[in-house]
């Protein structure tokens, strides 16, 4: 993938900062002498990689992250300090077998669950330990999240289930206020991803391919910067899931978005910008290339 010049930084989320922690261990600002201005962090062990857009700022971080699930009685030890970075633009997967925790960690980086220990930030500023009303907020307006089975409402149309983060964000009467606008961004989206001509029908009634289709819609219609994607086309037959990894990369080219996916195939991996290789809860091995 080829490197994008970089155009966007937003220096604060919406919520303002939200730590005055040191910056992460091991924040890519550092990685390959890319520092930032200001930065003082060490490079972490788990993050030799080359060096990588070395301008682009630093999107999301996490910094010695642990987390264990208890059981009946059993803990579940998956995550045993992992430390990652992405910059803006870059495609970025998390690659692992079934039960690496691949999962897990997505839903650390995208507050829909807490570490343990250690620290997520999202542009430099700690967002894992916001209370559960700022999270969300968070995520309605930061954060796109796409999964492998789509998790679309079935009683909603195409156009209506893309508008859904609009209705959570202002509620139903100022939504009804807002709604042609959003409906007019909303149709102008689906047809970026081919769904023109399916904007009343529901998930029903549409192919695999179309669901994850509408689902992708609906996380980026509130043009966030990030997309956090967990299998992704996990779902889908090899040429539905070439597809909609081609439609995330033009995305994420054409629109400076940064994405995080997480796969379990190989092959999809090779083909991002960095790699960040999970085994036994520890990322084993971080890549880039350095295009
Ligand atoms: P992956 O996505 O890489 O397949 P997951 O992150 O879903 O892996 O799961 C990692 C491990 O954590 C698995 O062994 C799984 O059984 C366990 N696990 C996941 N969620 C929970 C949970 N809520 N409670 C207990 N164990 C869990
Ligand atoms: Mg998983």
């Amino acid at each position: 993938m080829k490197a994008k010049p970089t155009t966007h930084h937003r220096p604060t989320t919406a919520l303002g900062p939200v730590s005055s922690s040191p910056a992460p261990v091991g924040a890519p600002g550092r990685v390959g002498g890319g520092a930032e201005p200001g930065a003082t962090v060490l490079p972490h062990p788990q993050l030799q990689v080359q060096p990588y857009r070395a301008n682009g700022s630093l999107v999301l971080s996490a910094n010695h992250v642990h987390k264990t699930y208890h059981l009946g009685g059993q803990s579940i030890p998956v995550l045993s300090g992992v430390s990652l970075a992405v910059r803006q633009g870059q495609f970025t997967t998390i690659v692992g077998q079934s039960g690496s925790g691949k999962s897990t960690l997505l839903h650390l980086l995208g507050t829909l669950d807490r570490p343990d220990r250690g620290e997520i930030c999202l542009h430099k500023q700690r967002i894992d330990n916001l209370p559960f009303r700022k999270r969300d907020l968070l995520r309605n307006r930061e954060i796109g999240l796409i999964f492998q089975f789509y998790h679309l409402l079935p009683e909603l149309t195409v156009l209506e289930n893309t508008l859904v983060p609009f209705m959570i964000r202002y509620g139903v009467w100022q939504y009804w206020l807002r709604r042609r606008q959003h409906a007019e961004e909303a149709r102008e989206l689906l047809s970026r991803v081919g769904l023109g001509h399916r904007l009343n029908h529901r998930p029903n009634q549409l192919s695999g391919g179309e669901r994850q289709r509408t689902a992708i819609a609906r996380a980026l219609v509130t043009q966030p910067k990030l997309l956090l994607a967990d299998e992704p086309t996990g779902n889908l037959d090899a040429k539905t899931g070439a597809e909609v990894l081609d439609l995330l990369r033009q995305l994420s080219e054409q629109q400076q978005l940064t994405v995080v996916m997480v796969t379990h195939d190989e092959k999809i991996a090779e083909q991002s910008d960095q790699i960040i290789r999970l085994r036994d809860g520890k990322v084993v091995s971080a890549t880039a290339d350095a295009a």
